[in-house]
């Protein structure tokens, strides 16, 4: 059960984190409505998830297809929101997950993406897609190479899939400003290929709690805070 202490608190932080975004738009010039904030839900049950999107948080982002999918078909469909996928896929689940009209984050491979299409298209259904470039070089993070994404423009699926852009995430123990680097280093990639490949590839997903601002600063449209939301919150029971 959750009490309405845990409401306040939730509808408290998603505040805090909105100003905080909209602050750091402005900071740079930008116009805050130009930044999605996806809120990072795997970590708490489903009654939490709710309660966020009771707070206003109609992004929600989730690491697991399998929790993705749990909690929207848990939902009842009475709320609208948008789900974003953001971890690691495998092929095997990508035929539930496109049902529910993900934005998928976390294309890493050329065979997923075709995986995702053929599904979709099968479907009729045209998926919305970025490639994770793995942009700090790091050998335990996932997400191509700029290379392996480059090579991967030059033969896009033809139907099924719509490429929205990119998603990076820093390196592990990373400073701000080398966050910062890194950012800016994936938004030049975007910009680069755009003009290279004639492709609108207007989102730049980066940041997370502890490093939003700096991606903001280097151009993110859409920010994935999951942390900072639910400081304070437990987790609940799983439900
Ligand atoms: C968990 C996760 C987040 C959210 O991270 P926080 O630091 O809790 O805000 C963002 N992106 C990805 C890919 C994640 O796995």
């Amino acid at each position: 059960m959750m009490d309405d202490q845990v409401r306040r608190q939730l509808a408290e932080n998603w505040r805090a984190v909105e100003i905080e975004v909209a602050g750091a738009a402005e900071a740079c010039g930008r116009c805050p409505s130009e930044i999605t904030i996806v809120g990072v839900t795997k970590y708490v049950d489903a009654d939490r998830t709710w309660a966020l999107v009771d707070a206003g948080c109609t992004h929600l982002g989730e690491s697991r297809p399998q929790s993705l999918w749990q909690k929207a078909e848990s939902s009842g469909m009475q709320v609208d929101v948008t789900w974003h996928l953001i971890g690691h896929l495998q092929t095997n689940k990508v035929r539930r997950l496109v049902g529910h009209h993900p934005i998928i984050h976390s294309v890493d491979s050329q065979r997923l993406l075709q995986c995702i299409a053929d599904e979709s298209a099968a479907r009729e259904l045209v998926t919305r897609v970025l490639l994770e470039i793995n942009i700090s070089g790091d050998e335990a993070k996932t997400g191509f190479a700029p290379e392996e994404a480059e090579a991967l423009l030059e033969q896009l699926p033809e139907s099924g899939i719509e490429l929205l852009g990119l998603m990076a995430m820093a390196g592990w123990g990373t400073d701000r400003d080398e966050a910062r680097r890194q950012f800016e280093a994936t938004r030049e990639l975007r910009d680069q290929w755009s003009q290279q490949y004639q492709l609108n590839l207007p989102e730049l997903s980066m940041g997370m709690s502890g490093d939003f601002l700096e991606a903001i600063a280097a151009g993110a449209t859409m920010v994935r805070i999951g942390s900072r939301l639910f400081e304070g919150v437990e987790p609940g029971d799983g439900s």
